[in-house]
């Protein structure tokens, strides 16, 4: 049996294809319930507008029962809410790879409010431009470099 721990966080978000649902924060625990022996899974959905939570509560189920837990739950906390500083170090990375560019950190306490110019995530030219508010999907918005002219997909700061 694989420790379902491992097993969970490597499932992908359907949303953002190159990370895991680890890397971008979902995940908030896996634990094992010591009545039953069950595994019990936390997840924080991230935005309300993506569908993409039962699909990834169905690849959780799915990736669960491979490693020989089909009988886990699977439970939902909205609070604390998740936020983009959720995105792990190694997640924001290959966000960047993939031609996404990373969201800002929001709401560092002691730090004055500052809008920070979008970096492309081709040539890292903050000379940039929104073009619309959603992009691929309702999570990102379509931006475009002045540099380069390449449009870019930007994960909304939350
Ligand atoms: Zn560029």
């Amino acid at each position: 049996m694989t420790d379902p721990r491992t097993a969970v966080a490597a499932v992908v978000d359907p949303e953002i294809r190159v990370l895991t649902i680890d890397e971008l924060g979902i995940l908030r625990a896996v634990d094992e319930d010591p009545a039953s022996g069950r595994v019990v899974v936390t997840i924080t959905p991230t935005y309300t507008g993506c569908p993409a939570m039962d699909v990834i509560r169905a690849d959780i189920r799915r990736a669960l029962a491979a490693a020989g837990h089909p009988e886990a739950e699977i439970r939902t906390v909205h609070h604390p809410a998740w936020s983009t500083d959720w995105i792990s170090e190694s997640g924001r990375a290959k966000l960047a790879a993939a031609g996404i560019a990373p969201p800002s950190p929001v709401g560092a306490p002691g730090v004055v409010a500052l809008t920070l110019a979008v970096r492309c995530p081709r040539c890292g030219s903050p000379e940039t431009e929104q073009l619309s508010r959603f992009g691929s999907t309702a999570c990102k918005a379509l931006w475009r470099c002045r540099s380069c002219s390449e449009p870019f997909d930007h994960l909304k700061a939350l």
